[in-house]
């Protein structure tokens, strides 16, 4: 029988080994080989991170959870990958042999690159629930000594929602405390203007979210490389559109948030951290085709934010494109039918859509954007805002955890409702690879 692991368990991982439970069925071994034996709904963590929602509320402990649905779990994590090998070798040393890998390993979060930056120098974080949990201690003390705070997203950075999305929150909670008027905010962003998301925008972001700033007495800096973080200050520099430094700010922060740049986790970073040959990008990150196959290692496919996808354009400050829930579950749905072909003896023919359906909560209202696909040009390119976007937000949250519970990757009323509103996850004009492997 076919072994399949699942290296990694997020919203990527997770979602690929029950859909491929479902689309190979019990002809298939399937292994998710994760770093911890907890599943996290990482899109929550900006609410944990205010203590809106404790990290228990948002998290699953995936050995019992696996083993109901028949699927193997181990908590051990990759050490090395040994494509040319079809193995990988784990933490504890020992070794597993596969016949087709997805890698669904995320981000590795690169504080390292900007003296001061992370939770263990002078920013908080909303990137993993562990940091999240931190942040909301340190903010229950920033509340009883208020001063200014400042929020936002650095250079190189492609995940900019949950940006907005807590500089919002934070507005909304001190409102709630009172304490609004003792805290100026500055939301700091490498983004050439607000509201580019790492895509040129969706809809009307630029005028949405900048009114939406603006309404909050929010102030915004762009185009902003972020050059150092002390205790009590972010050093930072606007870059001109010729790429030339211009002016330069300290702004006074008795807390900051900033989201870092992302890179490809340890093992796939190779023996010389510059990506591993064949496999990975420079940065870590994995070259997948069109069927979210990697070209060089035809039994190795990829999902979620480890892959590889450039720039969506030149900025003065660099950017990347952002890898958004429903776009991973397309590129799920599609390598979950590829390698059931390749398990039936047939050609990989899927290509997933790559759309986009986010919410941005901000507390008590917030922001929607569809943006079908999520890179440019759209065939649909909507956003909008509303007090339904914060339920919806809410909803979403219990509905893919208890998705995460109850073994499914997709129940058959998410999938009407989708195909109601015409969001598919697979192209319909996809074809199978020239030569097939
Ligand atoms: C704060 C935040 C909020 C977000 N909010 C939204 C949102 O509201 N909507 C939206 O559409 N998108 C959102 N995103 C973007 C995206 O949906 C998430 O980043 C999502 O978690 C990505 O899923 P993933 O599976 O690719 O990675 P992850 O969820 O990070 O999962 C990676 C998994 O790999 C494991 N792993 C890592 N290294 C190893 C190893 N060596 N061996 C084995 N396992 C390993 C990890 O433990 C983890 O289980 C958000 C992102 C962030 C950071």
């Amino acid at each position: 029988m076919p072994r399949i692991i699942v290296l990694g368990a997020g919203i990527g991982g997770i979602s690929m080994a029950y859909e491929l439970r479902e689309t190979v069925g019990r002809q298939a071994d399937i292994t998710v080989v994760s770093d911890s034996e907890w599943f996290q709904f990482v899109p929550s963590n900006p609410w944990v991170a205010l203590g809106w929602r404790k990290p228990a509320d948002i998290k699953v402990h995936l050995p019992g959870t696996l083993a109901k649905y028949g699927i193997g779990f181990d908590a051990a994590g990759a050490r090395r990958l040994l494509p040319a090998e079809n193995a990988i070798e784990l933490n504890d040393g020992r070794r597993l042999s596969y016949d087709y890998l997805v890698i669904a390993t995320g981000p590795a979060l690169a504080f390292d690159e900007i003296p001061g930056l992370g939770p263990q120098a002078n920013t908080v974080s909303i990137c993993h629930v562990d940091h999240a949990e931190k942040a909301a201690e340190r903010w229950e003390r920033f509340c009883e000594n208020p001063g200014p705070i400042v929020i936002g997203a650095v250079q190189g950075a492609s995940c900019f929602g949950p940006a907005y999305e807590f500089a919002m929150m934070v507005n909304t909670d001190l409102r709630r405390r009172k304490i609004r008027d003792k805290v100026p905010i500055t939301f700091v962003t490498s983004e050439p203007y607000i509201g580019h998301l790492g895509l040129g925008g969706v809809g009307d972001t630029k005028s949405l979210l900048e009114s939406e700033l603006r309404e909050r007495d929010i102030k915004w800096l762009t185009n902003a490389r972020v050059d150092q973080i002390d205790s009590d200050a972010v050093a930072c520099t606007e870059i001109g559109a010729d790429g030339k430094p211009g002016p330069q700010h300290r702004l006074p922060a008795r807390l900051a948030m900033f989201i870092p740049a992302f890179r490809g986790v340890p093992c796939l970073m190779g023996e010389d951290g510059k990506g591993l040959p064949g496999l990975a990008n420079p940065r870590g990150f994995v070259v997948v085709d069109a069927h979210q196959r990697n070209p060089t290692y035809k039994n190795v496919f990829a999902v979620g934010v480890c892959i590889a996808i450039p720039p969506y354009e030149q900025t003065p400050v660099p950017v990347g494109v952002p890898k958004t829930g429903y776009m991973i579950e397309s590129m799920v749905t599609a390598v979950a039918h590829n390698i059931a072909a390749l398990v039936a003896g047939k050609a990989p023919e899927r290509e997933p859509t790559w759309n986009a359906v986010c919410l941005a909560d901000f507390g008590n209202d917030g922001v929607a954007f569809v943006a079908l696909p999520q890179i440019p040009p759209r065939n649909v390119n909507w956003s909008g805002r509303g007090y339904w976007v914060h339920a919806a937000k809410v909803g979403f949250e219990k509905y893919f955890l208890r998705k995460v519970r109850n073994g499914t990757s997709a129940p058959i009323y998410e999938r009407a409702v989708m195909k109601m509103l015409g969001i598919d996850k697979l192209r319909k004009d996809a074809r199978p690879p020239k030569k097939a492997a």
